[in-house]
C-alpha cells in the first residue's frame, strides 16, 4: 500500500485523516510538533515523528522514507490572530509550506493534499460558492490558504507534481466510534464553544448578530462532518495517483444552517437549555457561507454520509457520555 505522510496529523482534522487512512490499509505516518495537536489523538497503528515544518532538516528526514503522498494539515487557523499577528501566520503556514513543498520536490514526493479553507473566497459575491468564485480573501488567514494553493499550482506546472487543495467549510463532530478524543483548546469556532457551555467549561456563550439577512436572523453556514472530510483526504490521494492532474475543491455539503438552528439542536440533543445572549455581529462575518458541494462529489466519487445536523452534534455530545 502507497505511504502517506500526515503532517499536522495530531490535530482535529489531521487525526480524523489518519483514522481514515488506516482503515483504507494506507502505511501512515504522523510529522506534527504537538503544538496544537495532542498526543492523545495519535493512532498506535501510525508512525510518528514530532518535528516542525520550519525546520528543513527534519522533514527532508520523514520526506525520504519513501513516501508516496503527503497530506499537509499543518496551518495556523485562528482568523483574528491572524489579523493581529500576520507574520506568525505568513512563517508558519507560507514559509512552513514553502519547505514541504521543496522538500517534496527534493525528494522526488509528487502528491500532496493540502487543507485550504473557504476563507480563500472572502465575502462571497454569489452562492453558493462554487469554484471560479473570485478568491479575495478577508483575513490573513484566507490570503495564507491563497498563496499556498497559488505556489502548488506553479509547482505541478514546473515539477513532476500534483495536487488537490481541500477548500474546507466548517468542520465539525468527532469520529462515531469515539477513538479520537482530544478536543481544542481556547477554541474559537461555534460548536465546540457551545459544547464548553453545554459541559459547564464555561458558563455561556454569544450568538454573533440577529440582524442578518437571513431566515431567522443569524449567520448560515456548510457544516461538514470532520470524517466526511477525513474520507475526501483518502479518495484525493488516490485521485491523485492515478492521474496526473490538479484540483481546488470544495469540501461542504451544500447546506445551510443557521447559528440558531446550531444552537437548538445542541439544546435537543443534550436535552437541556443552553445558557446565550444575543450579541453584536462578529467583524468580517459574511451573513451566508454555503458551498457548491458538486464538483468535490464528481472528482473524488465521494459523498459525505452526514447531512442531519442533530446526528453531527451527537457525534460530539457523545464523547461526554
Ligand atoms: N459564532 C457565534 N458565537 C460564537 C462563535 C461563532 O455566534 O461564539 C458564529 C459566527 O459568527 C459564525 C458561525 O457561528 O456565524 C460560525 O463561526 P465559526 O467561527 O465556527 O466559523 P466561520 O464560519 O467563521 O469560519
Amino acid at each position: 500500500m502507497p505511504k502517506v505522510l500526515v503532517i499536522g496529523g495530531a490535530g482535529y482534522i489531521g487525526s480524523h485523516v489518519v483514522k481514515e487512512l488506516l482503515e483504507g490499509g494506507y502505511d501512515t505516518l504522523v510529522f506534527d510538533d504537538l503544538s496544537t495537536g495532542q498526543e492523545v489523538n495519535l493512532f498506535k497503528e501510525a508512525g510518528f515523528v514530532r518535528g516542525n515544518i520550519l525546520d528543513r532538516k527534519a522533514l527532508d528526514a520523514v520526506m525520504s522514507q519513501n513516501v508516496d503522498a503527503v497530506v499537509h494539515l499543518a496551518g495556523k487557523k485562528a482568523v483574528g490572530e491572524s489579523m493581529e499577528n500576520p507574520q506568525k501566520y505568513a512563517e508558519n503556514n507560507i514559509n512552513g509550506s514553502i519547505n514541504i513543498l521543496n522538500s517534496m520536490v527534493d525528494n522526488g514526493v509528487k502528491h500532496i493534499v493540502f487543507s485550504s479553507s473557504a476563507a480563500v473566497y472572502g465575502t462571497p459575491q454569489y452562492l453558493p460558492l462554487d469554484e471560479k468564485h473570485p478568491l479575495n480573501p478577508v483575513n490573513f488567514y484566507g490570503f495564507s490558504k491563497m498563496e499556498v494553493e497559488n505556489l502548488m499550482e506553479w509547482y505541478s506546472r514546473l515539477k513532476d507534481f500534483n495536487y488537490i487543495a481541500l477548500r474546507y467549510f466548517n468542520a465539525v463532530g468527532y469520529a462515531a466510534d469515539k477513538s479520537i478524543t482530544g478536543r481544542e483548546k481556547n477554541p474559537q469556532n461555534l460548536l465546540p464553544i457551545i459544547m464548553e457551555a453545554a459541559t459547564g467549561k464555561r458558563d455561556g456563550f454569544a450568538i454573533f448578530g440577529s440582524d442578518y439577512e437571513t431566515p431567522d436572523g443569524t449567520c448560515l453556514r456548510d457544516y461538514i462532518h470532520v470524517s466526511d472530510l477525513a474520507s475526501a483526504h483518502v479518495a484525493a490521494i488516490h485521485r491523485l495517483m492515478s492521474d496526473k492532474k490538479s484540483y481546488r475543491l470544495n469540501l461542504g455539503t451544500g447546506k445551510a444552517v443557521s447559528v440558531k438552528e446550531i444552537v437548538d439542536a445542541t439544546e435537543n440533543v443534550i436535552g437541556k437549555r443552553l445558557n446565550y445572549r444575543y450579541a453584536a455581529r462578529r467583524p468580517g462575518d459574511p451573513a451566508v457561507v454555503v458551498a457548491k458541494a458538486d464538483l468535490a462529489r464528481e472528482v473524488l466519487n465521494w459523498r459525505p454520509r452526514y447531512t442531519d445536523i442533530e446526528e453531527i452534534i451527537r457525534t460530539v455530545w457523545n464523547l461526554e457520555l
